[in-house]
């Protein structure tokens, strides 16, 4: 998740691995730049950070001629979720940076730290995180243990069971009697589109949702994870979880268009590939139902992206908002039509 530190930060490197991830405008100028920009550096008090050009420009700002920032918007974000994608396809071959890096157009260096600026995760422990994901999916439809570690990429279950303490939390017998140990925290938070939950595990968010009471919400939580501790989050929260509610509450106000929450979320293999196909549609754009299934390579399976998009525990992160019908009518939303129009129409006014 990008925030006005990681901004200027990669603004005094020259950083042009975050270019396309952000902008920056100077007030005294009134120019705005692409991170790398050569010219000379403004003073941190004169630079205001933005997502999208389009949001430069409605500030009055111009475009600089040396790094013309309006010439690639986008593209650097777009590579991140190309390679999310990438790692996705072919987590079961063993990658690394040195791969990754050449696939990506990008020195070592650079990749794994706008990797980790754009999606909260290095790119290793991303792959590893879609391994297990596919793992947790295998496991609940699964009777075999054993054939289920292979089908998601281990390769031989003594290594998954050397990890899955750090990684699924338990090992994976016991993940398959649903989650008991699993220790949740969670915390509400007014928004302006209602009442907000968050909860997450020590891996990651597994659970963000609107409700119309902090009782209503926290119900819904122990449904959807009934064997796991649930404990609220202390206050003032960590500096973490302070982070994501600032990240979510930002981006509902329009302030921040990259949501890329660490996620701990479970679902089933094809789920799983909705939910990361989701995380690509730009931010102000939608897609249909069917759009996605022919994204996935599975054109007649449109109602089951519906379902998919309905069973998404975690709001806003897995953007199932920015799906609708092919007539261009909404479709549903798990939290209520009036939110979805109102999200749409807030990520559209900032473009
Ligand atoms: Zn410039």
């Amino acid at each position: 998740m990008l925030d006005a530190e990681q901004c200027w930060e990669a603004v005094r490197r020259r950083d042009r691995g975050f270019d396309g991830l952000f902008f920056f405008g100077v007030r005294t100028t009134g120019v705005y730049c692409k991170p790398s920009c050569p010219a000379r550096q403004p003073l941190r008090r004169n630079v205001r950070f933005y997502s999208t050009t389009a949001a430069a420009e409605r500030e009055g700002l111009r475009p600089c001629k040396r790094c013309r920032p309006e010439s690639a918007p986008g593209a650097g974000l777009t590579r991140i979720h190309e390679l999310c994608r990438y790692i996705e396809t072919h987590r079961d071959e063993p990658l690394t940076l040195e791969h990754l890096a050449a696939y990506a157009g990008l020195s070592r260096f650079h990749l794994q730290r706008t990797f980790k600026a754009a999606v909260g995760l290095s790119p290793k422990q991303y792959a590893d995180a879609c391994r297990v994901q596919s793992l947790k999916g295998a496991l609940k439809e699964s009777k075999d243990v054993a054939a289920a570690v292979y089908e998601a990429g281990f390769g031989s279950s003594s290594r998954v069971y050397e990890r899955s303490d750090a990684r699924l939390g338990m090992t994976p017998n016991r993940y398959r009697q649903g989650g008991r140990g699993l220790q949740i925290t969670y915390a509400t938070a007014p928004s302006p589109l209602g009442l907000l939950l968050i909860a997450a595990t020590d891996r990651g968010v597994c659970f963000v949702q609107f409700g119309k009471t902090a009782t209503a919400l926290r119900e819904a939580l122990s449904q959807e994870y009934p064997d796991a501790a649930l404990e609220p989050m202390r206050q003032p929260p960590s500096r973490e979880f302070h982070r994501w509610m600032e990240g979510l509450r930002r981006y509902l106000e329009g302030g921040q268009p990259i949501l890329a929450l660490p996620l701990d979320v479970r679902a089933t293999a094809f789920r799983m590939r909705v939910w990361n196909y989701l995380q690509t549609i730009p931010y102000g754009e939608v897609r249909s139902y069917r759009d996605v299934a022919a994204a996935l390579g599975k054109p007649t399976a449109a109602r089951a992206v519906a379902r998919a998009c309905a069973s998404n525990r975690v709001a806003l992160a897995i953007p199932c908002h920015r799906v609708i019908r092919g007539t261009g009518e909404l479709g549903g939303y798990r939290w209520g039509l009036d939110r979805k129009r109102a999200l749409l129409a807030m990520e559209k006014a900032q473009l």
